[in-house]
């Protein structure tokens, strides 16, 4: 019998005398796919939508075709596939043949800006507008802080207003965090306790540090406690990842230069991250910048030296907390942490080596919860279904804390769990760790209650 016909997807379509590729995208990277489908029981636009344009798979192939000038890249249908991706590479790890998804994705999305209008105004509002200009950013995050200080979140819930008011549901029912509209910046040097293990620079980052400030002064503690010196670019910087990952590449390519200047003046061997999102952007420069050369050879350099804050504080090895937190907590998997940079289990034994923590896993862990960078604002629906099963998730789980490690995820999960009348707070890891090192800024009541 002869055997069954098989597609050879890899050069089928050169065969056919289809024109070169768009320079812009690098085949290369998608014809690594083989069209296999291993990926899809892992996706969750595919688990939504049931559509396969909506799988990797399903979504390799369309940017191959449009690489080839088989689609045009301003097709609506295309578009809509593309950008109905949450890009959150769990893709990546369950791919044998190691396509490098994210990267793919945010090339095609260069090459296609969105037509749809919400997409667009987001764009040009925050990615455009907000994020690059340090001083606009401040404006915004002081009066953010000062809408939680008075009292609004509160007002927005009795009144039911948040239903009317755009982005309504995240200014009702925020995550624990920063209130005051005044602070100061973190200090430039943070001296090592004890015996110096290492000097390191820490991005305080730009949304990061305007509604989680007191998350980045806790990193910088659990860094110092262990025996870490820390120095913080004054220069504010934004790495670009949320323009990277929606494929805004002149803004993500100038704001990467940015960021590799802002840590070339400080001087140090090792940068720590404690934003899943952005540590994941950071390390894969080398990619962002590839159209200067020079830039590109930095990018790599720099790369080299990120990493995540737990990923570090594990390597270094924990100096043990000298106080306990008695409390069960789950741990959420930011995509771009167990996907994106493939850290998995470094930030749960961070969590272990707290004294009181029981640590008990959710179901699916490290499944997008529909924040996805700027995704939760242009395709609210989408988003909504994934956080409706990682609500659920953490509510049959039993945890009364969780633990995150990334600005986007803890923002998401703790509107989805109040919003569901559920008050269990939401963390970063590094919170948990610096209070237990001592740190003695406000701690939502289920752990200031748990605190020995
Ligand atoms: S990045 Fe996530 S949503 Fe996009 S195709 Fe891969 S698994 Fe699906
Ligand atoms: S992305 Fe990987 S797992 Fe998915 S179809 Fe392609 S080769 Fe197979």
């Amino acid at each position: 019998m002869a055997a069954p016909a098989r597609l050879d997807f890899k050069h089928e379509l050169e065969r056919s005398g289809v024109p070169t590729p768009v320079p812009d995208i690098d085949i290369d990277r998608v014809r690594d796919c083989i069209h296999c489908g291993l990926c899809l029981p892992k996706c969750p636009t595919f688990r939504i939508l049931h559509h396969e344009g909506d799988s990797p798979r399903g979504r390799m192939w369309q940017i191959k075709e449009a690489s080839l000038g088989l689609v045009e890249f301003d097709d609506p249908r295309f578009q809509a596939h593309i950008y109905q991706c949450f890009n959150c590479r769990a893709c990546e790890t369950a791919c044998p043949s190691g396509v490098q998804f994210g990267a793919v994705m945010e090339m095609a999305r260069a090459r296609t800006p969105p037509q749809n209008r919400r997409d667009r105004m987001v764009r040009r509002i925050l990615l455009n507008g907000l994020l690059p200009h340090p001083s606009r950013l401040a404006l915004a995050g002081r009066l953010f802080r000062a809408t939680r200080a008075i009292g609004i979140p509160a007002l927005l819930r009795w009144t039911r207003l948040w239903k009317l008011v755009p982005l309504g549901k995240f200014a009702a029912f925020p995550p624990p965090g920063d209130r005051s509209p005044w602070r100061s910046p973190l200090p430039k040097t943070t001296p090592a306790v004890g015996e110096l293990r290492a000097r390191v620079g820490l991005l305080t980052g730009c949304i990061q540090d305007e509604m989680f400030h007191a998350t980045n002064r806790r990193t910088a503690r659990a860094l110092a406690e262990n025996g870490c010196e820390v120095v913080v670019p004054q220069d504010r910087v934004c790495c670009g990842a949320l323009a990277s990952h929606a494929g805004e590449a002149r803004t993500a390519h100038r704001l990467a230069e940015q960021t590799l200047d802002g840590f070339a003046r400080a001087g140090v061997d090792t940068v720590i991250v404690n934003a899943a999102g952005c540590a994941s952007n950071m390390k894969e420069y080398g990619i962002q910048l590839r159209s200067d050369p020079q830039k590109r050879e930095e990018g790599v350099a720099f790369s080299r030296k990120v990493r995540d804050a737990s990923e570090f504080l594990h390597g270094l090895g924990l100096r043990p907390p000298p106080r306990s937190i008695h409390l069960k907590v789950t741990y959420q998997d930011p995509c771009h942490l167990v996907h994106g940079q493939r850290i998995h289990r470094q930030p749960r034994e961070l969590l272990r080596a707290i004294p009181g923590i029981e640590l008990v896993e959710m179901a699916e862990p490290d499944w997008c919860c529909g924040s996805a960078g700027i995704y939760n604002l242009t395709h609210p629906e989408i988003a909504e279904e994934a956080l409706g099963w990682k609500v659920q998730h953490i509510v049959e789980s039993g945890a009364r804390v969780v633990a995150s490690a990334n600005p986007g995820c803890i923002v998401q999960i703790a509107m989805g769990l109040q919003r569901a009348g559920h008050q269990i707070p939401v963390v970063h890891v590094m919170d948990l760790l610096g209070w237990a090192y001592g740190d003695e800024g406000p701690a939502p009541p289920a752990i200031a209650r748990a605190l020995d």
